[in-house]
């Protein structure tokens, strides 16, 4: 029988899903309608609902060896409890591996939904494990994600990489973490999308770059967007940069400028003299290859561990 793990990357409107067999090739891909995960009070009832019916679907004749998600939220250090979504109801604070895996009786992980983008991104340029490599996904936040020698960079908590979430001085509001000086709140898609309706009245946020990438106000937040991936790689000096999310694949996104301003705040003469980019290829599919890939590895991890 063939096998594969069940991909699912979970967004604040759409979720993906598909099976993911062993050489990462993807079969059977599926987007539903996130809404279709809160029907109920119960939101992980509702999760298994649509994970049973998918496999009612695809999964005739095949082997499925582990479920894995990745989601835009903050997970305990066991990933095991999504702790909190901002952007999703009814994620927060729900012990989710345990109820997956004792309705489909399969090992289940979950992980960030950047996360698993990097994993993706690794496996797609052939990014060697080895060394350490730091993923900017400028999308509607600002998503980060490290791999230090193979591994996915967790900390004490389960909350290292919130790069979205380091302190700027004079900002004004509220970040969808609860505090007030985020520099998400300048350097992402939301802040782009305020910015467009107060100052380009008439431009859709999706031309934005393509009609006002000389205007002042594009500057400052392609120099804001470099600040925050800087402070990164100052800490860091990491081997291999990846750059994506959906910001970075709108028409006339000014890539080079990104790069200049990242230069010009990178501490000289090292890292900043070395620094080269790899520029993720936009695809529905990444975030859900990317949990298939982090399936594969935490099986092989228990295999080792003799569970
Ligand atoms: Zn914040």
């Amino acid at each position: 029988m063939d096998k594969y793990v069940l991909g699912m990357d979970v967004g604040g409107t759409h979720t993906r899903l598909g099976l993911v067999a062993l050489d990462c090739s993807l079969t059977d891909f599926e987007i539903v309608k996130t809404e279709e995960l809160q029907k109920s009070e119960d939101t992980v009832g509702s999760f298994i609902r649509v994970i049973r019916e998918y496999l009612q679907r695809h999964a005739a004749g095949k082997e499925i060896s582990a479920v894995s998600a990745g989601f835009p939220s903050t997970l305990d250090r066991d990933r095991r409890t999504v702790l909190s979504t901002p952007n999703i109801r009814g994620f927060n604070n729900i012990a989710i591996v345990d109820r997956l895996e004792e309705e489909f009786g399969i090992p289940a992980f979950i992980e960030t939904d950047v996360d698993m983008l990097l994993l993706y991104d690794m496996f797609e340029h052939q990014i060697p494990a080895e060394g350490i490599t730091c993923g900017f996904y400028f999308g509607t936040g600002l998503g980060n994600a490290v791999v230090i020698d193979g591994r996915l960079l967790i900390g004490k908590t389960g909350a290292a990489a919130e790069l979205g979430h380091i302190p700027v001085r004079g900002l004004h509001g509220a970040c969808g973490c609860g505090n007030t000086s985020c520099i998400e709140m300048i350097a992402s898609g939301y802040h782009l999308k305020d910015l467009c309706v107060e100052k380009f009245p008439g431009v859709e946020i999706g031309e934005v770059f393509a009609k006002c990438r000389d205007q002042e106000e594009i500057h400052g937040f392609i120099d804001d967007l470099a600040l925050a991936a800087a402070t990164e790689i100052n800490i860091l000096d990491p081997d291999h940069i990846v750059i994506g999310g959906g910001l970075v694949y709108m028409e006339g996104f000014p890539r080079h400028e990104l790069e200049e301003d990242i230069y010009k705040y990178a501490r000289k003469p090292y890292p900043a003299r070395e620094l080269q980019y790899i520029y993720s290829r936009q695809g529905q599919e990444n975030g859900v290859i990317g949990a298939g890939i982090l399936a594969y590895k935490r099986l092989e991890e228990l295999r080792k561990e003799g569970r």
